[in-house]
């Protein structure tokens, strides 16, 4: 690492040594209820924006810091290290910001990046609809042009965060005539708006982390429309490849590290877990395969570093996370046996135990192989462009 990157991480410690309160750590937030855990969350993340702390990758001109590779993956460390909450408006920094850099106007720029960095407007994405998930082109919420604003009408699914956004970006379709990736437009939606309805999706770990959003008749001013009419699909594309970038990677290693690190803490302490032979066995595949996952992680990151574009293996990590965060719970559920099964989800102000994080693991862990992609697309992308196998 260069002198810059050491001082990089050095400026960093320090401020976390100096902003990071006790109240951020992850056990104090699980005991709050949810509207006074996204509260904190924000005064956080604006705490953070002050002092040029969050979207690091962003241009300096928008309030980030240009940050390099080598940057990213020490900010992802040093915040790792000191147990620093994520971001709240994740998606609006990770997803929704790039693309308004890269092609909203001058007074877009101006009104919407300084309110995502600090958290004042919280964004969600209404990309999935009902009938368009992995085969987005298929969308058909339809937001026509009347004077000078756009009525739209349809209905997205699994948005997560809505039920706490104030705005969110829309994919639709502007021209009714169009197929496919023809006529689709990005419109930014103020979720205030009459005509919209949340609907949380209750999910079997007893949490609402998605929504539907329904959309009947809602007006959007024209000059909330990004980038061209009709011509949004480059603006797709720029967002769900921002979905997985380098901090991605480093922060996908140390979540399975301390997941692992967990589950290995949870059997030691369990006499009848710790001696059996089966239960042994399962734990050493799952240090080794963390340990090959977090080797294949260090390729590409090296890669990066060295050449500034990844390589094959970056189409396989998906893959390889989701297995493994679907076996882990697997195997802590089988270690701490029927006692997995008697714990309801954590309350509000509830203490949380072992048996409540293994639970919820085991019942989130289905998700993976959806998120960000499915197991089964991510398949078809290796067969056909890594490996060159015909459709
Ligand atoms: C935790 C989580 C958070 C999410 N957050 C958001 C969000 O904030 N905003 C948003 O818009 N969406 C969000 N999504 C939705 C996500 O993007 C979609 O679920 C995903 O794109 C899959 O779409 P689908 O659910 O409609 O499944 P479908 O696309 O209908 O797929 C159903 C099944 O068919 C398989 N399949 C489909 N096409 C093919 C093919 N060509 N070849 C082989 N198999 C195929 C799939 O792999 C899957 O098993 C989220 C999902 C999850 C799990």
């Amino acid at each position: 690492m260069s002198d810059t990157t050491d001082a990089f991480r050095s400026e960093l410690r320090a401020w976390l040594k100096d902003n990071l309160g006790p109240e951020l750590r992850s056990e104090n937030l699980a005991q709050l209820a949810d509207g006074e855990r996204v509260a904190l969350l924000r005064r956080w993340q604006a705490r953070l924006a002050q002092d040029r702390w969050v979207a690091i990758t962003w241009p300096r001109a928008y309030g980030g810091r240009d940050a390099s590779i080598a940057e990213q993956i020490a900010y992802v460390e040093e915040m790792s290290q000191a147990g620093a909450p994520p971001a709240i408006n994740g998606l609006g920094i990770g997803i929704v910001g790039p693309p308004i850099i890269a092609f909203g106007t001058e007074e877009q720029k101006r009104e919407f990046a300084p309110k995502i960095l600090s958290a004042e407007h919280i964004w969600c994405c209404g990309f999935s609809e009902p009938g368009a998930g992995s085969d987005l082109a298929s969308l058909r919420t339809q937001a026509l042009l009347e004077g000078d604003e756009f009525v739209v009408t349809g209905q997205k699914v699994w948005t997560s965060l809505a039920q706490h956004a104030d705005w969110c970006m829309v994919f639709c379709r502007t021209d009714p005539e169009s197929k496919r990736r023809q006529g689709v437009s990005v419109l930014l939606v103020d979720m205030k708006s009459p005509g919209i309805t949340v609907r949380p999706l209750r999910q079997i770990n007893g949490q609402a982390e998605f929504n539907e959003v329904f959309f009947e008749d809602v007006r959007v001013p024209r000059r909330n429309l990004l980038g061209e009419l009709h011509n949004g699909w480059q603006i797709v594309t720029s967002a769900l490849q921002n979905e997985r970038g380098i901090m991605y990677v480093v922060e996908m290693q140390i979540a399975l590290k301390r997941q692992r690190d967990e589950i290995v803490r949870l059997i030691r302490n369990d006499e009848r877990a710790r001696r059996d032979p089966l239960t042994r066995q399962k734990l050493a595949n799952l240090y080794l395969g963390v340990e090959t996952f977090r080797s294949t992680c260090q390729r590409i990151l090296v890669k990066l570093l060295r050449a500034g574009m990844p390589g094959p293996e970056a189409s396989i990590i998906k893959l390889h996370w989701t297995k493994l965060t679907q076996t882990m719970p697997t195997v802590s559920m089988s270690a701490i046996g029927p006692f997995a099964q008697i714990y309801d989800p954590p309350q509000p102000g509830e203490r949380s135990d072992p048996a409540q994080w293994v639970q919820a693991s085991y019942l989130g862990a289905p998700a993976a192989s959806i998120a960000s992609g499915t197991t089964e697309i991510m398949k078809g992308i290796i067969a056909m462009q890594v490996l060159g196998l015909p459709r």
